[in-house]
């Protein structure tokens, strides 16, 4: 039987990876009337997006590409709530940014303009503004930068809901189906392998996170992809603690390689800094932690004892409170932070990845992009930073 004689063994495209990035991916090109396979060993979602926070924010870069990137995709979830019949409960309540230094209150205050400058909603919040809102923030914490419009959502949840309405666009769903080779024909992609049998397509998009390396090296491609563990501790329900998301602005400037007031060796090594997100059912998610541990995804004590001081620095509430659950996820981080969106030397073969810990944040306009880039017009976001070709090695880079 050849390809065109069973339809349900080929596709236009196949979408490799059902987090919320692939989930995503598969949405847009469905509604966009693509035919698509959405492949995925697990369920919807399995991996990075199942074990993670649920931010799309632009608190955490500065103003510039990057910036600008994540107000686009933060930009898409209300049309998308709206058009999915899952509620993944999106809030855009506000991401606050809590200072705790006097050395950094003037730099906060100098990358407001910039940042309004892109049409993002900031506030400075004084001490005495922070202590009306939040009585539940230490006393000494100077000030708040707040990212009024960022938003919190269910990831879970996101990706489930792209994943049925990218069915109900007629998307073929693949749950429990593991990719087990990529066929390739003059070069180029031919068709996928999977532990169901073979799928005959010209394009596939690869967007399986942290195991985006392993898929492209089913067609000789060096993806330079790592998982980044994330630890989270999650509260039992503390309404009343915050009224909307926090993380910790120091770790910000720390980037910059300055050492933050109050920070113990533990923490620096394990690169520990607050974020605080009250969920729907009214525990809280606190994170978080960035090693490089390989694809490992248990707790690790030393870690979560460092997570809860710090949380435990900037909510004193803390003390008395009970943890009931943690867990651990994986960032699929680039060697310049930024994911890759982008064709590759192999005709077909593009890859949709590597957004270490904004997937959730940029899963949508990752999805929009790659449709826009498969439609061979012009993207809505100039694409150039984030192809795979700034990693790779003459001759391809060429
Ligand atoms: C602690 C923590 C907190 C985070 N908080 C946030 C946040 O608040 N906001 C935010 O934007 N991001 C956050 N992130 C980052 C976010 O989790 C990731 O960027 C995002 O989940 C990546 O999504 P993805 O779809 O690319 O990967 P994944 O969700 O990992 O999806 C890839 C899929 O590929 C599948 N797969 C792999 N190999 C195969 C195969 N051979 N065949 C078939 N399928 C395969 C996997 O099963 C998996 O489901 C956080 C991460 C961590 C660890």
């Amino acid at each position: 039987m050849n390809d065109q004689q069973n339809k349900h063994d080929a596709a236009e495209v196949v979408v490799l990876g059902g987090g919320a990035v692939g989930t995503a991916v598969a949405y847009y090109l469905a509604r966009a009337g693509r035919n698509v396979a959405l492949v995925e060993l697990g369920e919807f979602p399995w991996g990075s997006s199942k074990r993670c926070d649920g931010h799309a924010v632009t608190y955490d870069s500065p103003p510039g590409y990057f910036s600008r990137l994540c107000k686009a995709g933060l930009d898409l979830f209300p049309e998308v709530a709206a058009d999915l019949d899952v509620d993944f409960d999106f809030e855009p309540e506000g991401v606050g940014l809590l200072i705790d230094d006097e050395r950094d209150l003037e730099t906060a205050r100098a990358s407001i303009e910039g940042k309004r400058a892109e049409g993002i909603e900031v506030q400075f919040w004084d001490r005495a503004e922070l202590r009306r809102r939040e009585p539940g923030v230490a006393d000494d914490v100077l000030a708040c930068l707040n990212f009024a419009s960022d938003a919190k959502l269910n990831p879970m949840r996101l990706a489930f809901g792209l994943a049925r309405r990218a069915g109900a666009y007629g998307a073929r769903l693949m749950p429990r189906t593991r990719v087990t080779g990529i066929e390739t024909r003059d070069g180029a992609v031919a068709a996928v392998l999977t532990d169901r049998g073979r799928i005959a397509s010209p394009v596939v998009i690869d967007a399986c996170g942290v195991w985006a390396p392993l898929i492209g090296q089913m067609v000789g491609l060096t993806i330079p992809i790592r998982p980044r563990q994330g630890q989270i501790l999650v509260s039992e329900k503390l309404r009343g603690l915050a009224s909307q998301s926090y993380a910790e602005y120091g770790y910000l400037a720390a980037k910059g390689g300055r050492k933050r007031n109050g920070v113990t060796a533990d923490m620096e090594a394990y690169g520990v800094a607050l974020v605080a997100e009250p969920t729907e059912a009214g525990t809280v998610l606190f994170g978080s932690s960035r090693r490089y541990v390989g694809l490992d995804t248990s707790s690790h004590p030393g870690v979560l004892r460092a997570m809860a001081q710090r949380a435990r620095r900037f909510f004193p509430r803390l003390a008395e409170a009970r943890i009931i659950r943690c867990y651990a996820g994986l960032r699929p981080a680039t060697p310049d932070g930024k994911p890759i969106i982008s064709p590759t030397p192999v005709p077909g073969f593009f890859v949709a990845a590597g957004h270490e810990g904004n997937g959730i944040g940029l899963s949508l306009i990752t999805g929009k992009l790659v449709a826009e880039l498969l439609g061979g017009g012009p993207t809505s976001v100039d694409l150039a930073p984030l192809r795979l070709e700034r990693f790779l090695e003459p001759p391809h880079a060429a």
